[in-house]
C-alpha cells in the first residue's frame, strides 16, 4: 500500500496550455506571472527576489483549478507532481506524512517543476476539531505539508499550487506568509465564458449549421466547465448513437435537458 498511488509525476502535461482554459482571466493572469520564473528561475534568485512558494487556487467544483496547474506545467516546460489530498484520510498514520515528505524530496530534486495538492481542505482543516486528540492522520499530514512549507530556502524553484472549493475552513496556518499566501479565485463561468468553454471543447467534434454556442451558453447558467465539456461530449455520444456525422441543436438540448434533471445535484450553482 506504501506505493499506492495518491501521488505521481507527470509529464509536462500532454502540452496542456492557458489557450486550453477558457474564461478565467484573472486567474490566468495571476499564475501565468510565475511561467517567467519557472522558465528560468536563475534570473531571479541572482536578483536576491523572493519568489511566492504557495499558490491557493480557491473556486466551486469544475472550474478548472487542476487545469490550471496543469496549463501552469505546460506552458513552463516543467514537471507536474499531482497528490490528491483525499486520499490520504483513508491511509495509515504516518503513511500521508511520509507521502508528502517523499514528494517534497523528489520535487526539489526534480526543480524547477510544480507541485499541486488537490482538494487541499480534505486534510487542512481547522486542526484540532478530530476524535483523535491532535494525532491523527489527517493532522500529522497536515503538520507535514505545513513544515515542508516552511522547509523551503528560498531558492528552490518549486511551486506549490493547492486547490480547494472550501478556503472557510482551512486550517489559517496554512495561509501565513510563506506557505499559502498567495490567493487565486476562479469563479463560475459567465455567459461569455461559457461560450468560450463550449468551443474549447468543441474544437475537435463537428456540429450542424444549426448549432449556436452563443446560444447554447445563454441556456446554461450555473453550468462549470467540466459540466460544460460534459454537456459537448453527451452531445456527441448521443449523435453518435443517431448515426449522424455532426452534432445536432436538438443532440445539445436534449442532453442539457437531462443534465439538468438527472444530475443537478452536481451542478456547482446547488452547492
Ligand atoms: P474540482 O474542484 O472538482 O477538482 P477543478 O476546479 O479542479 O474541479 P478541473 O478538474 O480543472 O476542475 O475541471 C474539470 C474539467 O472541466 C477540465 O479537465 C476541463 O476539461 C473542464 N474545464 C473546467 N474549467 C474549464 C475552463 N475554464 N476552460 C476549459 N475547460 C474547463
Amino acid at each position: 500500500f506504501l506505493s499506492g498511488g495518491s501521488q505521481s509525476e507527470e509529464k509536462p502535461m500532454a502540452q496542456v496550455t492557458f489557450d486550453d482554459v477558457a474564461g478565467q482571466e484573472n486567474a490566468k493572469r495571476e499564475v501565468a506571472e510565475l511561467v517567467e520564473y519557472l522558465r528560468n528561475p536563475d534570473k531571479y534568485t541572482a536578483l536576491g527576489a523572493e519568489v511566492p512558494h504557495g499558490v491557493l487556487l480557491m473556486g466551486p467544483p469544475g472550474t478548472g483549478k487542476t487545469l490550471l496547474a496543469r496549463a501552469l506545467a505546460g506552458e513552463s516546460g516543467v514537471p507536474f507532481f499531482h497528490i490528491s489530498a483525499s486520499e490520504f484520510i483513508e491511509v495509515f498514520v504516518g503513511v500521508g506524512a511520509s507521502r508528502v515528505r517523499k514528494m517534497f524530496a523528489e520535487a526539489k530534486k526534480r526543480a524547477p517543476c510544480i507541485i499541486f495538492i488537490d482538494e487541499l481542505d480534505s486534510v487542512g482543516r481547522v486542526r484540532g476539531a478530530g476524535l483523535g486528540g491532535g494525532h491523527d492522520e489527517r493532522e500529522q499530514t497536515l503538520n507535514q505539508i505545513l513544515a515542508e512549507m516552511d522547509g523551503f530556502s528560498g531558492h528552490e524553484a518549486v511551486i506549490v499550487l493547492a486547490a480547494t472549493n472550501r478556503p472557510d475552513v482551512l486550517d489559517p496556518a496554512l495561509l501565513r506568509p510563506g506557505r499559502f499566501d498567495r490567493h487565486v479565485t476562479l469563479e463560475l463561468p459567465d455567459l461569455d465564458a461559457r461560450e468560450q468553454i463550449l468551443k474549447v471543447h468543441a474544437r475537435r467534434v463537428p456540429l450542424s449549421a444549426d448549432v449556436d454556442m452563443h446560444a447554447i451558453a445563454a441556456g446554461t447558467p450555473g453550468f462549470s466547465g467540466a459540466d460544460l465539456k460534459n454537456l459537448v461530449n453527451e452531445a456527441a455520444m448521443a449523435a453518435a448513437r443517431d448515426g449522424k456525422r455532426a452534432v445536432d441543436k436538438r443532440h445539445f438540448d436534449d442532453m442539457r435537458d437531462r443534465i439538468l434533471m438527472g444530475t443537478v445535484r452536481t451542478l456547482a450553482i446547488h452547492k
